[in-house]
């Protein structure tokens, strides 16, 4: 029973992939790359080329623009490089005819796209980049608002800010960062307030800034805090006694 559902299974396999190789064999493949230049969607601009794949005995290539012949290709890879500059703003269809050893004439998939102007594709670059700024920056003003609302004690100071915060490797304090930038891989350069020193920083999200911080309250930071603790003790003691006579 097993046996024979896996040799179904097999012989299925077999079927479609010899289906599969036929339908390869026989058809022109037209793929667009872009070389250099801005593509959103249909909308392109810059350096395109056209790449065509298809069968091995694949002798000749006819790229076409709106169905009308730009340039061709006589030895694989079947490839042709344009600039949409060259042609007129709008829709256009891409295509490729191919003609094999054995006389055949293949016609690839089409493509259509938009050819923008320069500034188009600017403008549309801009309308991506300056909301993603926006949110950035805004999005890290909020949750260090949030943040800075939700402490239990005001008036330690600020851990984490606009640009975010992080932790000063010289000293282990938290800090906000006060410089903002692309996140690039080593980090950025920030100087610690406590104690003065620059090096370089990357954002620790606020939690971690938070027990840091609790953290080093509960140690005792320099040995003139006990010091003046004990003194008070002592003064209490002196207040104490007093009452005492
Ligand atoms: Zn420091």
């Amino acid at each position: 029973m097993v046996r024979k559902a896996a040799a179904v299974i097999i012989l299925f396999l077999l079927t479609t992939s010899s289906v599969w190789a036929q339908g390869e064999v026989d058809s022109l493949r037209l793929r667009l790359s872009r070389d250099f230049g801005f593509g959103m969607g249909a909308n392109i601009q810059g350096t395109f080329s056209y790449r065509v794949t298809g069968p091995d005995n694949l002798e000749r290539v006819i790229f076409l623009l709106d169905g009308e012949k730009i340039g061709e290709d006589t030895e694989a890879p079947f490839r042709l490089q344009f600039r949409t500059e060259t042609y007129s703003l709008g829709v256009h269809t891409m295509s490729a005819e191919g003609e094999t050893s054995d006389g055949r004439t293949l016609t690839s998939n089409t493509i259509q796209r938009q050819f923008v102007s320069g500034s188009d594709s600017t403008k549309a670059s801009l309308w991506i980049i300056i909301p993603v700024l926006v949110l950035s920056i805004g999005g890290g003003a909020i949750s260090a608002w949030i943040a800075n609302r939700n402490r239990s004690d005001k008036d330690q100071p600020a851990v984490t800010g606009p640009f975010g915060g992080t932790i000063c490797p010289k000293c282990g304090r938290p800090f906000a960062m006060h410089i903002w930038g692309p996140n690039i891989a080593i980090g950025k350069f920030d100087r610690c307030p406590h104690c003065g020193k620059w090096s370089v920083v990357r954002r620790v999200p606020p939690d971690a800034l938070y027990s840091a911080a609790e953290a080093l309250k509960e140690e005792p930071p320099e040995s003139a805090a006990p010091a003046l603790s004990e003194e008070e003790r002592l003064r209490q003691q002196l207040d104490d006694s007093r009452f005492d006579e």
